[in-house]
């Protein structure tokens, strides 16, 4: 097998090619002595048409980033393709660009069709294939996903299209009722692929893989290897190239990441407190459920936050509207849930605040991709509660990265904060000329005349300006701030309390040892699959034909449970247990010696 492997380690910005691209222009425009054929175009040499070539320029990227490099090549070449990638590295375009120009014309039947995990990440891959097809000749595309109506979907399908870009399930639907032809279709993408694991969606996708036409294209994209994936990509892609980018610690070293050491019930005071003391345009804050979004967001807004909430109660024409006020500035912090986020792209996100802990490490690395967009340099808090405080070590090795420590900020962190705030809104005013030349000097006429009147300085008459706008409330706090100490002295005592009762579980001293007559098994599903005892029960019951009551003691950790069950199970029993899957993950039981 053939195999091109990328791994990345010098530091890549998609913004500097751009920045690049945008100088180089400029000096273009400025000369106009080059002709287009002239200009210096890392994406020659692929085979690309000349339409698209013509709208990657006018897009302003000059050099394909190192996914794309990797990618063109074996796509155009029609080979199968895993790529270990995050969003944010490109790989939009390194799918988008070699499927458009591959694309047989006037066909009026589906070609392509690449599925998502989510609606969010569906319409935006759907935009980006019509972006870059522009230059192409009447390419439809359309986005198709639960929560929209399903008369509109089938008309259009009934119109022709060439693209599809949708969820698994509702790709299915169609499929089912035939109103998606997949005789034409000559390519699959699967992109996210872990994220529609992770959502269940894998034996959907797998449906959709077993009723394609044997010849065709499959391409996977992935920000995390799960050995379902793998297992995936063995079964049904042929021959893949390999493409690894090594994002995660690339993206890790343009994020920051700190945490708060920090007890529930003070968060959201401690959340109004970094929030004020930092400087971000646009925040994101992951909490766990719908109605903890809901209270965070009632905080800050009587805080004086603009603030908005993205959960599953949110119907989806408001969620494309809160993105896109988020997007252009109305919105400032945007409370969600983890779900309802997925796919989000906004580059003006600075900070993500992770009020509540993820769940999993994957759910961190997806959530803190919200930052540090196409190359930004974004910042990444996580709140963490003393029993929580040991799951932070399985973040770092998620993201190669050490996650530091950080205080909850004090009243001088704040007070630095909303000064450089209000430095920003100044040099913004100062900046945006007043266009109305009477107002100017009518306002240059009061500035003179009060300081005349109070025989002042102009300077004086200024700080008065200034003080108009940041309204009655002083600029500096002198909140209480002594219950930060206290705070943050116990909850370091509770995780060092935690710390040793978690080590001594480790060490099997509180677990204790199976009842008589019965044997300890460690499976590899535990809390990062959301898996409780009732799951294992269940399942275990249905598969050994084992009575409830007869399964034991069950305890959970992260990832893996241990299930005390009765000895001398048979041997087939034991295998198919193996293979069995709970929260769709294989139980791969074992004794736990
Ligand atoms: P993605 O990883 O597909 O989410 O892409 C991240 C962002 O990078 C998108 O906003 C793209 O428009 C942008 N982008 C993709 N390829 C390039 C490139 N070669 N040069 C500059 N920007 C790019």
């Amino acid at each position: 097998m053939e195999k091109t492997t990328n791994s990345k380690t010098e530091e890549f910005s998609l913004d500097d090619l751009q920045e690049e691209t945008n100088s180089q222009e400029r000096e273009l425009n400025d000369t106009e002595i080059l002709s287009d054929k002239d200009i210096p175009n890392g994406f020659e040499g692929f085979g690309f048409s000349d339409e698209l070539l013509k709208t990657i320029k006018e897009k302003g990227y000059k050099e394909p980033s190192p996914i794309q490099k990797a990618a063109f090549p074996e796509l155009m070449l029609g080979r199968d393709l895993v790529g270990q990638a995050q969003t944010g590295t490109g790989k939009t375009a390194a799918f988008a660009l070699p499927l458009l120009d591959r694309l047989k014309e006037n066909e009026r039947k589906p070609q392509v069709l690449v599925l998502t995990p989510t609606r969010e990440l569906a319409m935006q891959v759907a935009d980006s294939f019509r972006a870059y097809g522009a230059g192409h000749n009447h390419i439809n595309i359309l986005a198709i996903y639960g929560g929209a109506d399903f008369r509109t979907q089938i008309n259009a399908l009934k119109r022709g299209v060439d693209i599809i870009v949708g969820t698994p399930g509702r790709v299915m639907d169609h499929m089912r009722q035939k109103t998606l032809n997949t005789i034409g279709l000559s390519c699959l993408v699967l992109d996210e692929a872990d994220e529609m694991l992770r959502m269940g969606f894998i034996d959907d996708v797998e449906w959709i893989l077993s009723q394609l036409p044997l010849e065709r294209q499959l391409i996977l994209f992935s920000a995390t290897m799960p050995s379902e994936i793998r297992r995936l990509s063995k079964n049904y892609l042929n021959e893949p190239a390999e493409i690894t980018i090594k994002s995660c610690a690339q993206e890790a070293r343009l994020i920051k990441q700190n945490f708060i050491s920090i007890k529930n019930s003070y968060k959201l005071e401690a959340l109004k407190r970094v929030l004020e003391a930092k400087n971000d345009e646009g925040v994101i804050i992951f909490v766990r459920t719908k109605v903890i979004t809901l209270v965070v967001a009632e905080t800050l807004e009587a805080a004086g936050h603009e603030v908005a909430v993205l959960n599953g109660d949110v119907p989806q024409n408001q969620r494309e509207r809160t993105v896109e006020r988020l997007r252009k500035g109305s919105v400032d912090v945007l409370v969600a849930t983890d779900v309802a986020a997925r796919g989000l792209d906004v580059e003006r996100i600075g900070l993500v605040i992770n009020y509540d802990m993820p769940f999993d490490s994957e759910a961190y690395v997806h959530r803190i991709g919200r930052t540090g967009r196409a190359g930004r340099n974004g910042e990444a808090i996580l709140f963490a509660n003393p029993r929580e405080r040991h799951f932070i070590g399985n973040l770092e090795r998620a993201v190669g990265q050490k996650i530091e420590p950080m205080a909850i900020p004090s009243n001088s962190d704040i007070n630095k904060g909303r000064l450089e705030k209000l430095h920003k809104r100044l040099i913004n005013a100062a900046k945006n000329e007043h266009k109305d030349k009477e107002e100017i000097s009518l306002l240059n006429e009061l500035l003179k005349k009060t300081a005349e009147e109070l025989q002042i300085d102009p300077e004086q008459v200024a700080i008065a300006a200034i003080s108009l706008a940041v309204g009655p409330s002083p600029l500096l706090t002198q909140d209480d701030e002594s219950w930060i100490k206290q705070v943050s002295n116990s909850s370091r005592r509770e995780s060092r309390h935690e710390g040793r009762s978690l080590a001594r579980r480790k060490n099997g001293r509180d677990i204790g040892q199976p009842e008589k007559n019965m044997e300890r098994f460690r499976v590899a599903v535990g809390h990062r699959d959301r898996v409780k005892p009732g799951n294992l029960v269940g399942a275990i019951a249905n598969e050994t034909g084992l009575k409830g009551r007869m399964i034991g003691r069950i305890q959970i950790f992260e990832s893996y449970s241990l299930i005390d069950l009765p000895k001398g199970m048979p041997e087939k029993i034991f295998k198919d247990l193996k293979r069995l899957k709970v929260m769709n993950r294989e139980l791969q039981i074992n004794r736990n010696s």
